[in-house]
């Protein structure tokens, strides 16, 4: 039978690594399912890498590594990724919001041929309003700039090792894995599951944090905020041409004094926006600065292979 790698991104889960590690292998066991555990380690500040690191020498399926700072959730999905020697792979949180349950079912799907199982949320379970309107605002628009419904889908999937290698293969630094495995193509199937609540620990997400998120992942697949600046350009010029001609025709019938609060509501109003558009620029040219550097989207400190005096591994 074929190896699953399960990819775990954990940031500062000490209280989960263990529980999550028993369900996983009770699960996995059951469906006779050839598995390893890969938990990557984001820069933790707590015992979470040490946690790994003792269940990894009790038993050789499970794998830790620990970076050197936080580098975020999608770098370490990518570690993942990088890491894994499975025929494919489940990418999941390590809080057990995602349940095991499913994946015996997404595995099966993989035998009968499929290369991409989606996870996708039945229900988005417990959020709070404003959260639930952002998080609408921002589907609905990558649901159209990718053309199909992104609402429910999540982290939550299994890919082949043709999409792994796809993935993996991809040079830039701005990733956005959840709508990158869409982008990718392969023959995909989903999966509903019921998204867990979170016991121990607490989530990562702070409100700014996640709008900074959607800001970089809706940028890092669509230039249209750099073309909703020429639109704002074009309708600037259709009302400087009314607003011109209108302008003239006071002055030539001597009527020219008024007009005093328009000259000042305009002054604001064209500032306001050709800032606002510097900074849409500004945004993309930063992006692209980042890119160009080419630095490593993390940087691996510690290993539990290395750890225990087994075979390395690089990044
Ligand atoms: N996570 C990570 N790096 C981060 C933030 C989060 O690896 O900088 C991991 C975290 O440990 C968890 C998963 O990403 O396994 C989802 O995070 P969380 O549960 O906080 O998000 P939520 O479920 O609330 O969306
Ligand atoms: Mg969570």
């Amino acid at each position: 039978m074929a190896l699953l790698s399960i990819i775990l991104p954990s940031y500062n889960e000490e209280a989960n690594i263990a529980r999550t590690a028993v369900r996983l292998t009770g699960v996995l066991e059951g469906a006779n399912i050839p598995f390893e555990l890969l938990f990557v380690s984001d820069g933790s500040r707590d015992h979470t890498y040490e946690e790994i690191r003792k269940l990894s020498l009790k038993d050789p399926r499970i794998r830790g590594v620990e970076f050197s700072r936080n580098f975020g959730k999608e770098a370490a999905i990518f570690a993942g990724l990088h890491l894994a020697k499975g025929s494919c792979c489940v990418v999941m949180d390590c809080d057990l919001q995602h349940p095991p349950e499913v994946i015996p079912q997404m595995y099966d799907l993989w035998k009968q041929g499929y290369d991409i199982v989606e996870g996708v949320k039945s229900d988005r379970g417990q959020e709070s309003g404003l959260h639930r309107f952002f998080a609408n605002v921002f589907y609905g628009l990558m649901s159209r700039v990718m053309k199909m419904d992104m609402r429910d889908t999540s982290d939550f999937k299994l890919l082949d090792r043709k999409v792994m290698d796809v993935l993996t293969g991809l040079t830039e630094r701005n990733t956005f894995f959840r709508a990158l495995t869409f982008w990718a193509g392969f023959s995909s199937v989903s999966v509903a599951y019921q998204v867990q609540e979170r016991t121990y620990g607490e989530s990562k997400w702070s409100f700014w944090g996640l709008l900074k998120y959607a800001v970089s992942n809706t940028t890092s697949f669509t230039t249209a905020p750099l073309q909703m600046v020429t639109v704002a350009g074009i309708a600037f010029i259709v009302a400087s041409v009314i607003l011109g001609a209108q302008t003239l025709f006071n002055y030539f019938t001597h009527n020219a004094v008024e007009g005093f609060t328009t000259v000042i509501l305009l002054l604001l109003i064209v500032g306001g926006l050709l800032m606002l558009s510097m900074g849409v620029i500004g945004h993309y040219i930063a992006r692209i600065y980042e890119e160009i550097k080419g630095r490593p989207r993390y940087i691996i400190a510690k290993d539990t292979v290395k750890d225990t005096g087994k075979e390395g591994a690089a990044s």
